[in-house]
């Protein structure tokens, strides 16, 4: 029918057959231009293959036969980091070059910091614990991946002044503070948009239809943009009018651009001066702070300022400020300290200020009745509810202005306990808070509306 076949495949009747051709693969492998792991054999009959069928996600009528995989040892001469877009270190195995599976190989992925250290992701021992150190004899192994691997390391050839790998505390790139999150494996420079490795993708993201939304400024515009020098932040896209609109460099003049789409740009970009806070959250590109949160934080704080203010006073994992983000239902440890890690960077602080300065920040709306009795107040829902779920009384809440916490403090107004409330009806409590049964609830918002 004219499609490309790939001209090694053949058909057997005996598993001899099949053996022998896989044999044949397997010694042309190096030389194939390509990088394969093994032969699939395959029923050449679909009537079979139906006949045979599925087994829970594979096919009873196709199985791999994987190569096994080439090994060979060499000189680890040094680690080196990578810092990718999302500001992960990737540590990099810098080998003497040596032939595996006849490709010349100089480079290996160390994975993290733990692989290193011959920890597995549970923090149990790998290569019964043999750390990987610069100037090791190292096992590097190709299984059809693109990028080689270390498999082992021969420390009876280790030198005696030989020391531990330290992996770094800052970034390569920008110099910040490379942090490593409870339960993640891999450590992320801080650095955010001063990070030249991080800058980039993090524009992309500003400008993106969630985000910022600007006609005519796409990925592909931004990365010529950043490439030469026109945009190294999200505040400079709202200083390119003036830099770039008139002067020698002029944007119209520019490979792509026109008088009209440089115009149309322009005008684009001041329609974006004014922004909800919720997009402008969003916008940030702050680790583990998705659309939905964003929402969730600007509806909470209602102002730029009521934020901001509250994000600066805010020390991790302690005090008021942190117990009033931590408790803000959805939001939680991780983006709570996300959120905070975020400002806490002076260099983003600064990055946010020039930003902000450029920008006119609408305060988010409840988007309710500000006549309802329960409009402004802040609620948490305990215990179990009876008469409805609780993720329904939390939007109901909601509609009606309400604020939702997920923990007791001085700040909450009402606090609804269902059946087997616990500590926070005693917290409550003692704290003198308005305390409603579920039917005392449903009783005072059938007040409104
Ligand atoms: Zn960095």
């Amino acid at each position: 029918m004219g499609f490309t076949t790939n001209p090694l495949t053949r058909i057997f009747n005996t598993a001899e057959g099949l053996i022998g051709h896989y044999r044949l693969i397997e010694s042309r492998r190096a030389t194939l231009g390509y990088d394969i792991d093994g032969v699939v054999y395959k029923v050449n009959d679909l009537d079979l293959q139906a006949r045979l069928g599925m087994r829970s996600t594979t096919p009873r009528w196709a199985i791999a036969h994987k190569f096994p995989a080439e090994t060979a040892w060499t000189e680890l001469c040094a680690i080196d980091i990578q810092v990718g877009r999302t500001g992960a270190l990737s540590p990099v195995a810098r080998l003497l070059p040596v032939t595996v599976g006849g490709v010349v190989v100089s480079n290996a992925t160390l994975h993290n910091e733990d692989y290193i250290k011959g920890l597995d992701s549970k923090g149990n021992p790998i290569r019964e614990g043999r750390d990987i150190r610069v100037g090791d004899w190292v096992e590097v192994y190709r299984a059809g991946d693109v990028i080689p691997k270390i498999r082992d390391v021969d420390i009876s050839k280790r030198a005696a002044d030989s020391a531990a790998f330290e992996f770094p505390t800052h970034c390569p790139i920008c110099g910040s503070d490379a942090v490593r999150e409870a339960g993640e494996a891999v450590s992320r420079c801080t650095g955010e948009f001063s990070c030249a490795a991080q800058r980039l993708e993090k524009l992309k993201h500003f400008v993106s239809r969630r985000a910022f939304d600007i006609d005519g400024l796409g990925i592909k515009q931004i990365e010529a943009f950043v490439q030469d020098g026109w945009i190294a932040e999200p505040a400079d896209i709202f200083t390119l009018q003036a830099r770039y609109g008139s002067g020698v460099q002029q944007l119209k003049n520019r490979e792509g651009w026109g008088e009209k789409s440089a115009s149309k740009l322009f005008a684009a970009i001041e329609a974006r001066r004014e922004i909800p806070l919720s997009r402008f959250i969003f916008a940030l590109g702050i680790r583990h702070v998705g659309e939905s949160s964003a929402t969730t934080l600007a509806r909470f704080y209602l102002s730029w300022q009521g934020f901001h203010a509250a994000i600066n006073s805010a020390e991790p994992m302690e005090g008021k400020s942190w117990e009033e983000l931590n408790g803000i239902d959805g939001v939680g440890a991780v983006m709570a300290s996300s959120i905070i890690g975020f400002f806490h960077t002076a260099a983003t602080r600064e990055m946010v200020a020039r930003l902000v300065a450029q920008l006119e920040i609408r305060p988010e709306t409840p988007p309710e009745i500000s006549d309802s009795p329960v409009a402004g107040k802040t609620v948490v829902f305990t215990g179990t509810l009876e008469q409805v779920s609780r993720a329904e009384a939390k939007a109901q809440a909601e509609s009606l202005g309400a604020k939702i916490s997920g923990s007791v403090s001085a700040k909450t107004d009402i606090l609804v306990a269902g059946a087997k409330a616990g500590s926070k009806l005693k917290k409550a409590e003692s704290l003198g808070i308005t305390i409603l049964s579920e039917a005392d609830w449903l009783a005072l918002i059938a007040k409104s509306g």
